[in-house]
């Protein structure tokens, strides 16, 4: 998405592959903005599809080396053990972007960008009128006052999160990787099998095999309900 809207933008792209293990390649990326002073740079940390958070020194040492802004794309922050929101400050070109549609609230289309008031200023300059609509604000107060009930379900999600990985890893031949989202990521022997064998049972996962030579036969695995992570794991303990 950060290259279809670079380029929707008019603006050149540059992306720089992680390392296998998923982890940011931070002297690769140093090398990048060196060579191509971006004006904007995007980490999502924690990051989709592969579902790990970068690691904070890596990503403090390319907001000081950036010669524009950086933005920390915060999706998945309800299921993440770190965030950058409180250190924003710190830095003079970091702003750190959320979004409600992880939290079960994609419908909204509500997100909010967090920062200095200068860039602040700056953005406000660049909205659109009315770019969250009347609807959208008036569930605001709704959301803030229910803060407990979604922090609540994220828990929830989170617990599942770690009985699903701890199942899928007892698969043989099943290559589980770290998570801080509401998804695992799974490297599977026969990934095209395994996704139509889940189909076959009315059971819908990201096949991101032919993705990123790094994603080959990898399964991208939404956490669902204690039943529906159980009709998961049957199906494919049966293989
Ligand atoms: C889902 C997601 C978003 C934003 O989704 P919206 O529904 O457009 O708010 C942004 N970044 C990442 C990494 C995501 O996974």
């Amino acid at each position: 998405m950060y290259r279809r809207c670079a380029l929707l933008a008019r603006a050149r792209f540059t992306s720089v592959p992680l390392r296998s293990d998923f982890s940011l390649d931070a002297d690769a990326m140093l090398e990048a903005i060196a060579r191509d002073r971006p004006v904007l740079v995007w980490l999502a940390c924690p990051n989709n599809p592969t579902g790990n958070l970068f690691d904070a020194s890596d990503v403090e040492r390319i907001a000081r080396a950036a010669p524009g802004l950086v933005a920390i794309d915060e999706a998945y922050y309800a299921y993440a053990d770190a965030t950058f929101l409180p250190r924003v400050l710190d830095f003079p070109n970091l702003v750190v972007v959320r979004t409600v549609s992880k939290i079960g609230m994609a419908g909204l289309r509500l997100g909010y960008l967090a920062g200095h008031p200068d860039w602040i200023a700056e953005f406000d300059k660049l909205r659109p009128p009315y770019n969250v609509n009347s609807l959208t604000q008036a569930v605001v107060p709704l959301l803030l006052a229910n803060a407990d009930v979604f922090a609540t379900q994220a828990g929830a999600i989170r617990a599942e999160r770690s009985r699903l990985a701890a199942a899928l890893s007892k698969l043989p031949h099943v290559q589980m990787f770290a998570t801080q989202t509401n998804f695992v990521l799974a490297r599977v022997p026969d990934a095209q099998a395994w996704f139509a064998a889940l189909r076959d049972a009315k059971i819908l996962v990201k096949n991101l095999d032919g993705w990123h030579p790094l994603l080959a036969n990898c399964l991208r695995i939404t956490v669902g309900t204690p039943a529906e992570n159980d009709a998961l794991i049957d199906v494919l303990e049966r293989r």
